[in-house]
């Protein structure tokens, strides 16, 4: 049975009537701009084939009903009228927020039945957490007749991750399951939430992207990203600007002259020639000159090792035996210390660099990572 007619199918045995649609939202892999979004710079993701897929069914009498079928967790049942912030609802949060989200813009949800299943890895840092947000967010939209656009989902769902589930996410992720479209990279502007799609056919051009799970998090996670982003903040401030987006990339070495503190200039230094990458990295899929990125990537890397100091020894091996191996180019994805690292390789290379990859791995005593071909696929749509 396909996903779209087995979550419909369970939606009936479980709540005992027809649901009125089934949507999905897809997980995401950022190729390039890390930590950038929350100082209001550019970030380029793309929408993973696998998806979150919702069936659900408008309320009138205030009650919410949430069930996943990936959790070994009974049905949760809420009243729309009674969510509050971090109400400790574990992973029903995620739905949960969202409605309250809504209902805090002034949208009248009175309330719903939902089921889902997701193919999105969890905590590998591929955002099954945003595709989770955006496919409940898109079904209340498209059953409720809100007439909200994809970018007004995406930061509604980014509400509800930040203020009601309590993590201090930036928009990227959201927006990306929202608004990614198939064959296209996105070029999202952090600051006016602009956003560019990019044509990203990497099989035309006998490419591959792979994403490598390396099925690990170290606990250091949690609170460097707080650290990282106050240290950015602080950057910003001692320069005299709002956010390091408005520190120019050929202003650098000035910007970097005038810090005294050693964090503070590699933080700074990050964010501004990550910026700087983003831009290259347009500029060459605009030229047509794809192969050429590689070499961007596995600096990009080079910069969140050394600089921004959130890699790990996984994600450094991952890109050192691909690049090894024959990769164009290679970099650790998302927030770093653990999660999955993106591999950009010619297709006939794929094999033996992924087999590379899984014997290092084996070699070092490491989990057997997970490697996977990032399609760049659709966003949140309706299925049925
Ligand atoms: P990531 O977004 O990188 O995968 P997060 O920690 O942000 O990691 O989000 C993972 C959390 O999202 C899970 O712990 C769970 O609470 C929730 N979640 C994700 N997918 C599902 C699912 N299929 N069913 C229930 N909860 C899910
Ligand atoms: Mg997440």
């Amino acid at each position: 049975m396909d996903p779209v007619t087995e979550v419909a199918a369970r939606f009936r045995a479980l709540y005992g009537y027809e649901p009125e649609g089934v949507f999905s939202a897809p997980g995401r892999v950022n190729l390039i701009g890390e930590y950038t979004d929350f100082n209001e710079g550019f970030v380029m993701p793309l929408a993973l084939p696998h998806t979150a897929v919702a069936a659900v069914a408008r309320r009138t009498d205030g009650v919410l009903r949430l069930h996943s079928a990936d959790i070994d967790a009974p049905l949760v049942e809420l009243r729309v009228d009674e969510l509050a912030p971090l109400s400790d609802g574990g992973w029903a949060a995620y739905p949960a927020g969202v409605v309250w989200a809504l209902r805090g813009a002034g949208h009248a949800v009175t309330g719903a039945d939902l089921h889902l299943a997701s193919t999105v890895p969890t905590g590998a840092g591929l955002s099954s957490s945003a595709a989770l947000e955006v496919v409940t967010a898109f079904a209340l939209d498209a059953l409720y007749g809100l007439g909200l656009t994809r970018p007004e989902l995406a930061v509604l769902a980014q509400r509800a991750e930040n203020a009601f589930v309590g993590v201090p996410c930036g928009v990227m992720d959201q927006t990306a399951s929202a608004c990614c479209t198939e064959g296209h990279v996105l070029h999202l502007d952090c600051r006016d939430l602009s956003i560019r799609q990019i044509p990203f056919d990497l099989a035309a051009r006998g490419l591959r992207l792979l994403v490598v799970d390396t099925r690990v998090q170290h606990a250091l996670g949690d609170g460097a990203y707080a650290e990282r982003r106050a240290g950015c903040e602080e950057g910003a401030r001692l320069l005299g600007v709002s956010h390091l987006r408005d520190v120019a990339y050929a202003e650098l070495p000035a910007a970097l002259a005038r810090l005294t503190d050693e964090r503070i200039r590699r933080y700074v230094r990050h964010i501004v020639s990550d910026d700087h990458r983003v831009e290259q990295v347009i500029g060459l899929l605009d030229a047509g000159d794809v192969r050429a990125i590689g070499p961007v990537l596995t600096e990009g890397h080079a910069s969140l090792r050394d600089d921004l100091r959130i890699s790990c020894p996984e994600l450094d091996l991952v890109v050192s035996t691909a690049n090894a191996a024959g990769a164009l180019g290679a970099r650790m994805t998302g927030g770093g210390f653990g999660g999955s690292a993106v591999v950009l390789v010619e297709a006939a290379e794929a094999d033996t660099v992924t087999k590379s990859v899984v014997e290092a791995f084996a070699a070092a005593g490491f989990r057997t990572p997970r490697v996977f071909p990032a399609v760049a696929s659709t966003g949140a749509r309706r299925e049925a």
